[in-house]
C-alpha cells in the first residue's frame, strides 16, 4: 500500500482535480515505499529470563547520496547493499525500537521517529499497543543519543507535549549537555540547528529526565555503555539476564550492510567518523569476544543476530523469524 503523508495526499488531490483525474490514481514517486512492512510488526525472543521485543516503527528508504558515505562510492554502497540482501536502489533505514521485560520492569531503548522524521514511519506507538504493552505502564526509558529518530517519539508533534510524561527518562549526560548548551547552535552544521533549538525548547522544561555519567546500570541488569563519535554522547545499552547477554547497539553501527561490513567507511550522519569508527570497532569486538548477541535501531528488522569477524570487516548474521 502507498504511504502518502497527509500534505502530499491534499497536494495530489489538487493535482488531480486540476487534470480531472481521480485522486486514486495520482502516486508521488517519492513517497512511494517500495518495501513491505513486516507482516508481524513485532518480535519477542529471550535473553536469559529478560523477554525482549523489537517493535518496527518504519522505514525510510534514504536516496542515494556520494555524501553518504565521505570515503565510499555511491557504486561500493549499492554493491554492499546488494551483498546484505538487499535492494541496490536506495538505502533501507529501518527504525526498530526495543522494549526490554526484566526484573520486573518494563523499559523502552529509545522512542521512534513520533511520525515526525519519515512519511513511511511513525507505527511504533500502534505497534507497541498491538504487542500488548501499555505505554502508560513503561518504568523507564533509555536515549541512546539525541537525533530526531531516537527522541521525537518523546514529544507531540507541533506542541512538543510529553508523550511519557510521568517516566524517568535516562540520558548520558555529555549528550544531554552537548545538545542543551546555548552555544551549540552556532558550532552545529545548518541541518542540525533546528534539532537542537527544539531540544532546547523542550528538554530543560521537563522534570523526568535522568542524566547518568559514564557506565552505569540503569535498569535491572542494564548498563550504559560509552559509544561516542555517532554524537558526543551517544550509548549503547548492555542487557544481561542469567549467563545471556544482548547488546543493544543503537547507532554505533546504523546501518550494518554498510559499516559493520565495512566498519571504516565514514558516514555523514557520524558526527565524530573517528571516533565513531574507533566506538564501533571496539563494540564489534567485544560482543565477537563474548559470543553474545547484538541488535541495532536500523538493523534490518527484528534486528537482532550475532557477529563475525569477516576479513578486514565483520558479517552480521540476523535471527530469523517465521
Ligand atoms: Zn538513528
Amino acid at each position: 500500500m502507498l504511504n502518502l503523508s497527509r500534505r502530499d495526499f491534499v497536494v495530489s488531490t489538487g493535482l488531480a482535480a486540476a487534470l480531472g483525474l481521480n485522486a486514486r490514481l495520482v502516486v508521488t514517486p517519492a513517497f512511494a515505499q517500495k518495501t513491505a512492512d513486516p507482516a508481524k510488526p513485532y518480535v519477542t525472543y529471550k535473553i536469559g529470563d529478560a523477554e525482549v521485543t523489537a517493535v518496527y516503527d518504519g522505514i525510510w528508504e534514504k536516496p542515494h547520496d556520494p555524501a553518504f558515505i565521505a570515503n565510499a562510492s555511491v557504486e561500493d554502497v549499492k554493491a554492499a547493499m546488494v551483498k546484505a540482501g538487499l535492494p541496490a536502489d536506495f538505502v533501507s533505514i529501518p527504525f526498530t525500537v526495543v522494549i526490554v521485560k526484566t526484573g520486573g520492569k518494563t523499559i523502552l531503548c529509545d522512542s521512534g521517529t513520533g511520525g515526525q522524521v519519515q512519511p513511511t514511519a511513525g507505527k511504533f506507538m500502534a505497534n507497541m499497543k498491538a504487542a500488548g504493552f501499555d505505554p502508560g505502564k513503561v518504568d523507564a526509558i533509555l536515549i541512546s543519543h539525541f537525533h530526531p529518530d531516537h527522541i521525537f517519539g518523546l514529544m507531540e508533534k507541533e506542541t512538543n507535549k510529553p508523550v511519557y510524561p510521568d517516566m524517568e527518562i535516562i540520558v548520558s549526560d555529555v549528550e544531554y549537555k552537548f545538545w542543551t548548551d546555548p552555544s551549540v547552535i552556532d558550532r552545529l552544521p545548518e541541518a542540525r540547528k533546528g534539532l537542537a533549538r527544539r531540544i532546547q525548547a523542550v528538554f530543560p522544561n521537563w522534570k523526568n529526565i535522568r542524566q547518568v555519567t559514564g557506565e552505569p546500570e540503569v535498569a535491572p541488569g542494564i548498563h550504559f555503555v560509552l559509544s561516542p563519535g555517532h554524537t558526543p554522547g551517544h550509548r549503547a545499552f548492555h542487557l544481561t539476564s542469567g549467563s545471556k547477554e544482548l547488546m543493544i547497539s543503537n547507532d554505533t553501527a546504523y546501518v550494518p550492510a554498510l559499516v559493520v561490513a565495512n566498519p571504516g567507511w565514514h558516514g555523514q550522519y557520524d558526527q565524530n567518523a573517528t571516533l565513531a569508527e574507533e566506538s564501533r570497532r571496539k563494540l564489534l569486538d567485544r560482543v565477537v569476544a563474548d559470543k553474545i548477541q547484538i541488535c541495532g535501531y536500523h538493523f534490518p528488522f527484528p534486528g537482532a543476530g550475532t557477529i563475525a569477524k569477516d576479513g578486514s570487516g565483520y558479517a552480521l548474521s540476523l535471527m530469523k523469524t517465521a
